[in-house]
């Protein structure tokens, strides 16, 4: 049998528990839109070679880290109820 943990105050639950709630997070870089035109068709060329350089160096989980990452947590309800309140923890 599976067992589950709440992930924020270690309260045991089961695989069907009614108090069981599931929380997903995801961060992302909010960049939009960049207008490559503006720039002029060489420095096009010149700023993707900057990027490409840099992507091919870097760290790949700090690539991530800085693009896109997704979490998912089991909770129970009293942390369900605190993080309703109060989600970024102010
Ligand atoms: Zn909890």
């Amino acid at each position: 049998m599976i067992r589950y943990e709440c992930d924020r105050c270690g309260a045991r639950m089961t695989p069907n528990d009614a108090r069981r709630y599931i929380v997903k997070l995801e961060i992302y870089a909010a960049a939009g839109h960049v207008d490559l035109d503006a720039e002029g068709e060489d420095d096009v060329a010149g700023a993707l070679s900057d990027v490409v350089r840099a992507l091919a160096t870097a760290d790949p989980d700090e690539v991530e880290d800085q693009t896109y990452r997704s979490f998912r947590f089991d909770v129970c309800n009293d942390c369900r109820i605190a993080l309703l309140a109060d989600p970024l923890a102010r």
